[in-house]
């Protein structure tokens, strides 16, 4: 008996001490978006477009980083778009837009594919980072969905930061929203002219080194948007979704359009139930929403890594990187 046990433990001892098999390196892939809108080369200064690109290789650069590193899916789609919620230059957290009173008020929602466990935050005005509250609503309630003061006295009592008003604050933003004012117009962001063509909300897609799913969006939704209006971004299945049976994807566009189709939803559910590839659902979720008329785009990858980025706009600031080493930023069509 004794002898067994020996012999157990002494090719367990082998076991561990011998190199490790060679296994196919891990998987993973990471898309991220800044918004879709009239984003044209003629639009952009030299100097904003190194800007746009510099702030969306580094939230890429993060998250690649973290994947490789073994980090979770759902980790990474926080970090990643805390860095686009710090920088000003998009439409969530510092530098979202403002509603017809006057104040930012924003709205994110994140998703773990591996289990479907799902938070959102939406008309919160003091949350420094919009996606923090959203992944406590998911991991610290029963719910999905909590909004306005109360929500964000939650988070803030469960550890989220809190920012003071002024904080959100740009110049930028500001004029923007007067120029709406004096209009009457509801705009979205990356907008030149006074029609409904800008989005500047920001959104992400992973699959990590796991085989597992997530995604995650925020936004300050649309300029001059009724005090109270709440977007796709926070709603589960409409601006964000996942899935490991499927995808994950992140939308942005006129929200109203993607609540009414549940474009993020359909994309898994083409998948799911029709048997259609990643590409093939997206680019039949595009046409729908070109038949609804919504305007903007969406980031999605599967399971096997793959990964697609389409828009109806002039551009979608966007990004992609993976195990494969691919690391790449664009604007414009
Ligand atoms: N989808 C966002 C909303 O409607 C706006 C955007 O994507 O920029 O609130």
């Amino acid at each position: 008996m004794r002898k067994i046990s020996l012999s157990i433990f002494l090719s367990m001892l082998i076991a561990c001490n011998s190199t490790p098999k060679k296994t196919n390196k891990p998987l993973y892939t990471i898309v991220i978006h800044g918004g879709a809108g009239t984003i044209k080369k003629e639009n952009l200064t030299p100097k904003k477009e190194t800007a746009y690109k510099t702030t969306l290789e580094k939230a890429l650069r993060i998250g690649n980083d973290h994947l490789k590193n073994g980090g979770t899916a759902v980790e990474t789609v926080e970090l990643v778009i805390k860095t686009l919620e710090d920088s000003p230059l998009f439409n969530a957290g510092k530098g979202a837009v403002f509603n017809n009173l006057g104040f930012q008020e924003m709205d994110a929602s994140i998703m773990d594919g591996s289990n479907l466990s799902s938070g959102a935050i939406a008309g919160v005005t003091n949350l420094k980072n919009p996606i923090e509250g959203a992944r406590i609503v998911k991991d610290s309630t029963k719910h999905v969905l909590l909004y306005g003061k109360r929500g964000q006295e939650f988070c803030i009592n469960k550890g989220a930061t809190y920012a003071d008003s002024s904080y959100f604050y740009t110049k930028y933003r500001w004029k923007q929203y007067q120029r709406a004012l004096k209009k009457d117009t509801i705009t979205l962001d990356h907008t030149v002219d006074k029609t409904l063509k800008k989005f500047g909300t920001v959104g992400c897609a992973v699959l990590d080194t796991y085989g597992n799913l997530a995604a995650g969006t925020s936004t300050g939704g649309l300029t001059n948007k009724k005090y109270g209006r709440i977007g796709d971004s926070p709603i589960i299945g409409a601006g964000t979704y996942a899935n490991n049976a499927s995808c994950a994807v992140s939308c942005t566009g006129t929200g109203e359009f993607f609540i009414r189709g549940t474009i993020a939803r359909d994309i898994a559910a083409l998948m799911e139930f029709k048997g259609l590839n990643l590409q093939e659902a997206n680019k039949e979720t595009l046409e729908k929403l070109n038949i609804l008329k919504g305007r903007g785009g969406f980031i999605a990858v599967d399971k096997k890594g793959n990964y697609s980025m389409l828009f109806n706009t002039r551009g979608m600031f966007r990004g992609i990187a993976n195990s494969k080493g691919q690391f790449t930023t664009a604007m414009y069509k």
